[in-house]
């Protein structure tokens, strides 16, 4: 095993200035998020408000076959809807109702707007409660905007998670404490999680988006959130004006944020953290045996992380502590500082951090310094492996289970791969 990763990251130390860029972005727009979304609803049905091009995009980030019959579509706004010329309100209506009429397993129902529905200004928070007011109780109708005008791709998530938050049933200023998982993670992680939670004495555990929406958990004021994923900002703030407390910490990726992240959650619950650390322990090493392996290949490598998913700054942070790679640039579109305090805090100094992104400037860094590996979005990845250079999708590591001790080995291995198809094209 290596040597023991320390569980508490140090407080108030910061990080080297942050680069703040503005200029042209190589980023998916929140509509993309549909893809995951969908999957883990299992009662709601994702209906894009959007163009072909959206059609498009989502069909084929989805991977669609055509006979499927998947829980999102798109409602194609087309040429005489932007023009004015038609009543894209009625028409909506009249989508809905045949939508709604031939899938009457359909529990809630998200209108999702994008740019087109945007640019004509197409009122989808009143369209949501017509049609929510036509449909219930039967279906519950809400809204929310995954344009690129205004979303980047892990942004729909928070989008959607937001727009839930007011369904929650209160509960009772004495009712009994409650912890919610908040993010959308893959079944198998979930109720890793779960059983993770009971072993250490936390049982009234539910998370936000629960497999069926209808099953939303209830909020109140001794209702405690954990953050499962460092996009969720304005999802965090909603939940904490309807009374919630956050409880801070890593996220949970690999031993240290998982680590970190258990014991934040016992210690709000008044749990010894003797006890989380003995129940804890076997997971610790059998992860920490995985990561081993991979740390032979990745450590003292460099990395560059291009602005996409908000998973950028945890992601450098694991694999600088647990696997010795060394990053060069950190770039996020988004840095919100009180999310990412502790994160911020353990990484190694003099990271440089970027927030948003010029992309050709954050190229020609790039270039200059020709990390080992670039992690950076589909459309920039092509052209630097022509160069020469390694890179890793952003988007599959949104679509990879990748969070707890479990997942820790495959996290590690998502970032080895690539460097060990290069030795062997090399070879
Ligand atoms: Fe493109 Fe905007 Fe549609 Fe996204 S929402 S696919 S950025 S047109």
């Amino acid at each position: 095993m290596n040597a023991p990763i320390a569980l508490k990251a140090p407080a108030g130390r910061d990080c080297a200035p942050v680069l703040k860029e503005r200029g042209q972005r190589e980023v998916f727009c929140g509509l993309t998020g549909i893809i995951w979304l969908h999957r883990k609803m299992q009662d709601a049905f994702f209906l894009v408000v959007g163009s072909r091009t959206c059609a498009h995009l989502i069909q084929s980030a989805a991977g669609v076959m055509i006979f499927a019959e998947p829980r999102f579509a798109t409602a194609i706004m087309e040429e005489r809807d932007l023009a004015g010329l038609a009543d894209a309100n009625e028409e909506l209506d009249r989508i809905v109702d045949q939508l709604l009429e031939r899938r009457p397993e359909i529990k809630s129902l998200f209108l999702v707007g994008s740019c087109p529905s945007e640019v004509i200004k197409l009122d989808l928070s009143k369209a949501a409660q017509r049609l929510g007011a036509k449909h219930a109780p039967q279906v519950r109708v809400l809204n929310y905007s995954g344009s690129g005008i205004e979303t980047t791709f892990t942004e729909g998530e928070d989008a959607c998670l937001e727009s839930l938050v007011p369904e929650m049933p209160v509960l009772a200023d004495d009712a009994p404490a409650n912890l919610i998982v908040v993010g959308s993670l893959p079944d198998i992680v979930e109720d890793q999680f779960k059983r993770l939670f009971a072993k250490i004495g936390i049982g009234n555990v539910a998370s936000l988006p629960e497999r069926a929406v209808a099953d939303l958990p209830g909020i109140g004021p001794n209702t405690r959130f954990l953050l499962a994923q460092p996009f969720l900002n304005d999802t965090a703030n909603l939940l904490t004006k309807f009374g919630a407390k956050r409880i801070d910490a890593l996220f949970p990726f690999g031993v240290e944020g998982t680590s970190n992240w258990l014991h934040a959650a016992a210690a709000e619950f008044g749990i010894a953290a003797a006890h989380v650390d003995e129940v804890i322990a076997p997971y610790q090493e059998r992860a920490g045996i995985a990561l081993a392996h991979q740390r032979e290949r990745l450590a003292g490598k460099t990395i560059f992380f291009m602005p996409d998913s908000q998973l950028e700054v945890p992601l450098a942070r694991f694999l600088a502590n647990e696997l010795g790679m060394i990053p060069t640039e950190v770039g996020t579109p988004y840095l919100h500082r009180g999310n990412l305090a502790q994160e911020l805090a353990a990484l190694p100094e003099g990271v440089q951090l970027s927030e948003g992104q010029d992309v050709d400037k954050q190229l020609d860094r790039v270039r200059e310094i020709k990390p080992d590996l670039t992690v950076c979005g589909l459309g920039l990845a092509n052209p630097l492996e022509a160069e020469g250079l390694s890179t890793k999708w952003a988007i599959e590591l949104v679509f990879s289970p990748i969070h707890g001790f479990d997942q820790a080995g495959d996290l590690a291995e998502l970032f080895a791969r690539p460097l060990r198809r290069r030795d062997v094209l090399e070879v």
